[in-house]
């Protein structure tokens, strides 16, 4: 059976996404490039998801320089495995990686891709997922780089063979190097490409103040807080939650939008979501023909009821 190479750069559900989408392709090698001791996490999600193999490879000083140092390791092991595709995470490192992979093997990419078949043919959503494009790597093997929220993840577990890659930083990759790391604080709140409650609030909130009640409502229901673009832009909420096109894409078991009209670009990051419920005060608002519950109110009304019946429970 083929080798399938998943590049696992930190574990959590991307990775457990990918590691789905690699088993029906072929034997399963999870590729891992950490700092010594930091790899555990990571080897145990490949046991939990089916892999056959990890390939480890832990390097004193890999987080002190941008990706290379990782890329030259999956670029050696690429080359002497010959696996029949590689996927990585649609993430910046991932992509990086993947880019360098590709060029370094003169093998074809695909990136942002939702599905993978055994042919190698690609499924890429396009035009913020109004269509869907269809593509196959026509040079070599396919390098693939999978969007986070493309599947659900299915637990498989294995005994994977693991296999230490002796690796060491060369001088070339050292040529770019981490000046700062700066650790984000977290929060009581789940990850929000990763909680299965979503409560994002858009224009309509109408204040940063007022997205406090949109942060109650996500804490009743133990979920993340997002924000369309309309209410990131104006500061009533951090970039950083922005849903949509040129935000984060979620997939939860619940996306409640509140006061957001439902732009495509913002569909664009929600509408693979299990159950969607909007607010709005406008009947004819375009997100209550994607919504599976629509309250036509106001938000100011609605939410408060609804906060005051989930604590009640
Ligand atoms: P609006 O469209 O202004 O809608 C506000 C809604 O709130 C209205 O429907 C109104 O009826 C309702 N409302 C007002 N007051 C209340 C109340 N008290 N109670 C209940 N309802 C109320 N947008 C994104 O979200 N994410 C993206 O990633 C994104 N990327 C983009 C990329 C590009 C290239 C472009 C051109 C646009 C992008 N946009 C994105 C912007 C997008 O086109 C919309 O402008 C934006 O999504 C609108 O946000 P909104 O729904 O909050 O605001």
């Amino acid at each position: 059976m083929a080798e399938v190479f998943v590049y696992v750069d930190s574990a959590g559900k991307l990775a457990a996404e990918m590691l789905t989408m690699a088993r029906p392709l072929g034997e399963v090698s999870a590729v891992i490039v950490s700092e010594p001791g930091d790899s555990a996490e990571a080897v145990a999600q490949a046991a939990e998801y089916g892999a056959s193999k990890v390939y480890l490879a832990e390097v004193a000083g890999v987080g002190d320089y941008f990706m290379v140092p990782k890329a030259d390791v999956v670029t050696e092991l690429f080359k002497e495995h010959a696996p029949s595709a590689v996927l990585l995470p649609s993430t910046s490192e991932g992509k990086a990686v993947a880019a360098y992979l590709a060029v370094s093997t003169g093998n074809g990419l695909l990136t942002d891709v939702s599905a993978l078949d055994a042919e190698g043919q690609a499924t890429q959503e396009i035009f913020a997922g109004a269509s869907v494009s269809t593509s196959k790597v026509t040079k070599g093997v396919p390098i693939v780089t999978v969007k986070a929220n493309s599947l659900a993840a299915e637990p498989s577990s294995s005994t994977p063979e693991q296999v230490a890659v002796e690796a060491s930083i060369s001088e070339s990759a050292k040529k770019v190097a981490v000046v700062e790391k700066v650790e984000e604080p977290k929060g009581d709140r789940p990850d929000l490409t990763e909680a299965g409650v979503v409560v994002s609030g858009g224009r309509g909130v109408g204040s940063a103040e007022q997205f406090k009640l949109i942060e109650d409502v996500a804490d009743a229901l133990g979920g993340a807080v997002g924000a369309s673009r309309a209410a990131t832009d104006a500061g009533y909420y951090p970039h950083k939650f922005q849903v949509g096109q040129t935000g984060t894409t979620v997939s939860p078991q619940l996306y409640v939008a509140a006061g957001i009209s439902g732009a495509i670009q913002h569909r664009a990051g929600m509408q693979t979501s299990r159950t969607i419920v909007a607010v709005n005060k406008d009947a004819d608002a375009p997100i209550f023909s994607l919504a599976d519950y629509g309250v036509v109110g106001d938000l100011f009304k609605v939410l408060p009821q609804l906060l005051e019946n989930v604590e009640a429970r």
